[in-house]
């Protein structure tokens, strides 16, 4: 049979479509990664180029400069993280696990990468009333997307209190040539959910599942998760405003070291994308680059101080209030609404709800 050249490319075209589908088929995550070309940027809503408008330069919304109440006194933190401290508790978290700790409030703790860079998804609650607990857009926006020393992790509505105040950060102030910077608030835990939408595939290796686990014990629930702090995680958004991460930069001297302002339960997950030099959605998307998402796994420490001249150090520190809102939201009711208040919230406190 005779072929011109017309008939022989669309030959050769169907060929390599049919191979590329049939090996790509149960492979869609590592498909997905591979897509990220300029196409797919190109998908954004959002444009690359500027536009003037004359408008002048805004200032941040929420700057916590010295004397607002979002401000924490540098003295007094420096004076807690250089005081003499006694480690009274250290726990490992293995790779691709959580574990959930009880800290005592005016402890210092501190998270490590014992062996070197690893990604922690980190949760916090009050613990004595879980529905207290860190709440990710709001430190956003009081501090910064990327969090670090003498910054604060506050907690959600009604209560809009400090749950921690970072102390120290071997990593502070990286900021490198793409806009990745460390510790952020952009991005929230990985998910089975969402890596079931992606990939297809059913998979129990996430940051959600370990944070999960992790607080069964203390009477928590998979609905007690919320967004979290991913400390050692470098992450920006791209001339497309859209969230890109970048590997863990942490040696196994890091680590990020917080001062407890409330009796908490914190919970962390060694991250199942390791480092996240390797990262794909489902676990067929390993050896995306010669080598699997498995080996860039590595634990995760918490060492919890208690401060040796605790009374003396802590002179200055009060311990965070609830804000003393009185409004009832604009709701008018037959009972005084200050009493109200009173129920939902300080009730809610004394009957750990
Ligand atoms: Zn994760």
């Amino acid at each position: 049979m005779n072929i011109n050249s017309i008939e022989l490319f669309f030959l050769l075209l169907s060929v390599f479509v049919l191979t590329t589908i049939g090996l790509t088929v149960p492979t869609r995550g590592r498909l997905l990664l591979k897509m990220v070309s300029e196409d797919v940027l190109a998908s954004s809503s959002q444009t690359p180029e500027k536009t003037t408008y004359n408008v002048p330069k805004p200032k941040p919304a929420y700057y916590p400069h010295k004397g607002s109440p979002l401000y924490a006194d540098r003295e007094l933190y420096s004076a807690i993280a250089e005081a003499p401290k006694t480690l009274v508790e250290q726990h490992l978290c293995a790779p691709r696990s959580g574990i959930a700790v009880v800290i005592p409030a005016k402890s210092v703790f501190r998270i490590t990468t014992p062996e070197g860079p690893q990604v922690c998804d980190l949760n916090i609650w009050n613990l004595h009333n879980p529905r207290e607990r860190f709440w990710a857009a709001r430190t956003r926006q009081l501090h910064s997307a990327h969090v670090s020393t003498y910054d604060r992790l506050w907690s959600n509505l009604p209560f809009l209190r400090p749950l921690v105040t970072i102390t120290a950060d071997t990593l502070s102030a990286r900021h490198d040539e793409w806009g990745g910077r460390v510790h952020d608030t952009l991005g929230t835990r990985c998910d089975p959910y969402v890596d079931k939408l992606i990939s297809g595939e059913d998979n129990d290796l996430h940051c959600h599942s370990n944070l999960t686990r992790a607080i069964l014990p203390h009477g928590l629930t998979e609905f007690d998760v919320h967004d979290v702090l991913n400390v050692f995680q470098v992450t920006g958004l791209n001339e497309y405003d859209q969230y890109f991460m970048e590997a863990c930069p942490a040696t196994n001297k890091d680590y990020f070291e917080l001062f407890a302002e409330q009796d908490l339960l914190v919970a962390i997950s060694a991250c199942p994308g390791g480092d996240l030099s390797q990262w794909g959605w489902g676990e067929d998307s390993d050896n995306l680059e010669g080598s699997k998402m498995v080996d860039c796994c590595r634990p995760l420490g918490i060492d919890v101080y208690k401060l040796d001249n605790e009374e003396k150090i802590l002179e200055k520190w009060e311990a965070p209030k609830v804000v003393n809102y009185k409004g009832n939201h604009g709701l008018k009711g037959p009972s005084n609404s200050e009493n109200r208040r009173d129920v939902s919230i300080e009730g809610a406190l004394d009957q750990n709800i």
